[in-house]
C-alpha cells in the first residue's frame, strides 16, 4: 500500500498545457509576464479587491505589506498564538514585536476579546488568520481596528475559497494575503499573493517589491528595497489551478465531510467550525478532542504513526516556541485556550488525491487509538 499523504496537489492536463505554454511562449516582450499578469488580475476580481501583487511566497507577501505599512521598531502588531509561524515573523524582519493573543475556542482564530485586552499605545496592527480554512470574527475585528484606527491585515493563506457572511477571505482589512505552497489548496510549488485595494499603498508595494525602481528610467534606483517578484511559470500554474478552483475546494469540504461523517458516532470530537455566516473552504480537516477523551495531540501522532498512518499536530502556541523564548510566560497567562486546544489538536490528512478508503484507514485508526 501507497503511504497516505499529509498535503498536497491535484494536477490535471490543463494544468500542464498551460504551463507548457508558457515554458514555450513566455519569455519575451509581453509573454514574459503574460501570466503573471492574467493570474494577479483574475485573483483580485474574484476576491473583489482593487490590485493583487504576486509574490515568491505568502512569508514575503505579509513582509512587503508591513513594510509598504510603515510598520516598524516601536510597533507592536497583534497575532494569534496558534499559526504557522509565517504570520508572525515579518513582524520581526521589520523590527516590530509580535504580541501573541489568545484564540476563540470554536473557531481556533484571533479572539476579539483578547485583542482588546492587550491592546497598548504602542498597537499599531492587528494581523488575524483565517486558520484552516475556519473564518475569524471579522466583524468584532473591525470594529476594534476602527475605534483605536488600528491597521487590519488578514492572514488568507489558509481559506481560499472561504467566505464570511457571503464575503469572500481575501477582502478583509487593508490588505489580505494568500500562500501557494506545495500544501495549499491552489498551489504553484512555492507562491503567495498580496490583495490590496488602497491605490497608494498598491503603488508602494509594487516599488518595495522590486529594488525600489524609478517609473521610465532604466537601472536607476530610488531606494534599497527587496527583489519579491514573481515568476511567470509559477504563475501559469497557479493560474490553471484557478481556474478549477471549485472543483478544489469542493474536494477539500468533500474530505472533511468524509471524516465528520464516518466519525459521527463518537462524542466529543471538534471539526472545523462552519456556523451559518461561514462557508469553510477546508484547506486543512483538523480535529480538536474533547476533554472527555483525556487524549493529547502527541499521543495521538504517536500511536496513530504505529499504525502507518500520519498526522500532524494542531499548530503549537507561537510563544511556546524556542523561536520565541521569553514569551513563554506571556503566553500562558494571556493565551489559556490556544495551549489548551493546541494540546488536544491534529490535522488529519487531506492531500488532494487522498481517496473515500485512505480517509476511512485513518478513520479506523483514530477510533483503535480512542479506544486505548
Ligand atoms: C502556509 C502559511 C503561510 C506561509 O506561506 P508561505 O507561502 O510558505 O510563505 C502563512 N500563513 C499561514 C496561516 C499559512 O498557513
Amino acid at each position: 500500500m501507497q503511504p497516505i499523504q499529509m498535503a498536497g496537489p491535484w494536477i490535471t492536463e490543463h494544468e500542464e498545457r498551460i504551463v507548457l505554454d508558457a515554458l514555450r511562449n513566455g519569455w519575451y516582450g509581453p509573454q514574459a509576464y503574460h501570466y503573471v499578469e492574467t493570474f494577479q488580475r483574475e485573483f483580485a476580481r474574484y476576491h473583489d479587491r482593487a490590485h493583487a501583487l504576486m509574490t515568491p511566497n505568502c512569508t514575503t507577501a505579509i513582509h512587503l505589506l508591513l513594510a509598504g505599512l510603515g510598520v516598524g521598531a516601536g510597533d507592536e502588531v497583534i497575532v494569534p498564538d496558534c499559526t504557522w509561524i509565517a504570520t508572525a515573523a515579518p513582524i520581526t524582519y521589520v523590527q516590530a514585536t509580535p504580541v501573541f493573543c489568545d484564540i476563540d475556542p470554536h473557531n481556533w482564530c484571533l479572539d476579539p476579546a483578547a485583542v482588546e485586552a492587550r491592546l497598548t499605545e504602542r498597537t499599531k496592527a492587528i494581523i488575524a488568520v483565517d486558520l484552516f480554512g475556519n473564518m475569524a470574527d471579522w466583524d468584532a475585528l473591525r470594529a476594534i481596528a476602527d475605534r483605536r484606527g488600528l491597521i487590519l491585515i488578514e492572514d488568507a493563506a489558509e481559506a481560499l475559497g472561504s467566505t464570511y457572511r457571503g464575503v469572500r477571505a481575501g477582502k478583509f482589512g487593508v490588505g489580505s494575503v494568500f500562500s501557494f505552497h506545495r500544501t495549499k489548496t491552489l498551489t504553484t510549488g512555492e507562491g503567495g499573493m498580496l490583495l490590496l485595494d488602497d491605490e497608494a499603498l498598491f503603488e508602494r508595494c509594487k516599488f518595495l517589491r522590486d529594488h525600489g525602481r524609478a517609473e521610465g528610467r532604466m537601472y536607476y534606483n530610488i531606494e534599497v528595497t527587496f527583489k519579491y517578484m514573481p515568476f511567470n511559470l509559477q504563475a501559469a500554474l497557479g493560474y490553471a489551478q484557478f481556474q478549477r478552483l471549485n472543483e478544489l475546494v469542493e474536494r477539500k469540504r468533500w474530505i472533511l465531510d468524509r471524516y465528520r461523517t464516518n466519525l459521527a458516532d463518537i462524542p466529543d470530537l471538534h471539526f472545523n467550525a462552519e456556523p451559518d455566516h461561514v462557508f469553510n473552504a477546508v484547506w486543512g480537516p483538523t480535529l480538536v478532542f474533547g476533554s472527555s477523551h483525556g487524549m493529547t495531540k502527541d499521543r495521538a501522532i504517536a500511536e496513530l504513526a504505529e499504525l502507518g498512518l500520519p498526522a500532524r499536530p494542531f499548530f503549537y502556541p507561537l510563544s511556546s516556541l524556542p523561536a520565541y523564548a521569553g514569551y513563554n510566560e506571556q503566553g500562558r497567562q494571556f493565551a489559556p485556550v490556544a495551549y489548551d486546544v493546541s494540546s488536544r489538536g491534529i490535522t488529519l490528512p487531506a492531500a488532494l488525491i487522498i481517496t473515500e478508503a485512505e480517509i476511512d484507514a485513518v478513520c479506523d485508526g483514530l477510533r483503535r487509538v480512542l479506544r486505548s
